[in-house]
């Protein structure tokens, strides 16, 4: 078996914002344009940047909530980049999505119990009796024994996402994609669902692409991270590495204003200047360049492709 749960080829998410006479788009904005990670089974992969970036529509092109524009996406070995909807059902049994807000993502006239066993019995458990325990087991997993009963504004908002969280895994997934997963939440309920999560993990053997735009959450939770900027993947490397020593001038730039245990000690704070350009005309060659300190004409010429420069450590941009 291959150690990889997920790799993504090339993978573009474009959106028409202008259409001619007969519908076609004209122009787009590339809100992931042309870009290649991997999750290994068992791994978190951090996702990181500003918004705007790409990283919660690469999560939801990923699981095919979204149709890609171009590229690969190989899930346990498998292409699913072209698979329709009913082909999808079984790809929905071994990976899941956890949202942000998880008062929008449940039914709030139905019991969460229920709305749970309406899950399992359209992947095929049609036994209620078996249904009803599945449902207890999964309770008494995310901390909330006995509580499936209950609406969900009868919940708290940490007792919601542990709903959530719930129901992703009734069909015993093997990866999750965590789509910020925790900035609805107080800081102190965030921690409870960061351990929870990683404890679920750890006892069920999950992989997870995390997507997030605070770092020290990223920092905690991932075995390697990714930053991206405008719609591209400008660094990735196990997560030690990329917090104490980022490449990249964005990496460096948006690790900088982080305070995090453990990264670079006296590190310099790097206030980046302007705003992020519009992904609809994205700068010529490295996409950065506007904002990047270090920028020379070249940067404008040619687009900087990913490049090794240590373990698992990959830097998109002309110094190196
Ligand atoms: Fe800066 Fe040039 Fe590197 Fe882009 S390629 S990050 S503009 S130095």
């Amino acid at each position: 078996m291959s150690d990889r749960i997920l790799e993504v080829k090339n993978l573009k998410k474009y959106f028409p914002v202008k259409t001619n006479l007969f519908g076609k788009g004209t122009e787009f904005v590339r809100a992931v344009d042309g870009i290649d990670f991997h999750i290994d089974h068992g791994e978190i992969l951090g996702l990181v940047g500003e918004s705007g970036s790409g990283k919660s529509t690469t999560g939801r092109t990923v699981i095919r909530l979204l149709d890609p524009t171009k590229g690969e996406i190989i899930f346990e070995g498998r292409n699913i980049t072209n698979l329709k909807k009913k082909e999808l059902r079984k790809v929905y049994e071994r990976m899941q999505l956890v949202f942000q807000d998880p008062f929008a993502s449940l039914n709030p006239r139905k019991k969460v119990g229920s709305a749970i066993e309406e899950v399992l019995f359209i992947h095929g458990m049609k036994d209620r009796a078996q249904r009803r325990e599945r449902v207890r087991e999964l309770f008494d997993m995310v901390g909330l024994r006995g509580e499936e009963e209950k609406y969900p504004h009868e919940f708290s908002g940490g007792q919601r996402q542990r709903v959530v969280i719930a129901r992703a895994l009734a069909v015993d997934p093997r990866l999750i994609i965590c789509d910020e997963p925790v900035s609805a939440l107080d800081v102190s309920i965030q921690a409870q669902i960061i351990n929870l999560l990683t404890s679920l993990k750890d006892r069920l053997g999950l992989s997870y692409l995390f997507i997030s735009h605070d770092l020290r959450v990223v920092r905690y939770m991932s075995d390697r991270v990714a930053v991206m900027y405008l719609g591209k993947i400008v660094e990735i490397a196990p997560a030690d590495e990329i917090f104490k020593n980022p490449a990249h001038p964005y990496s460096k730039a948006l690790l900088s204003v982080a305070s995090i245990k453990g990264s670079g000690k006296g590190r310099k704070k790097i206030i980046l200047k302007g705003e992020v350009p519009s992904p609809v005309n994205p700068p010529s060659g490295c996409r950065f360049r506007t904002r990047c300190e270090y920028a020379t004409v070249y940067c404008g010429e040619a687009e900087p492709q990913l490049k090794c420069i240590g373990t698992g450590h990959y830097v998109g941009c002309h110094l190196y």
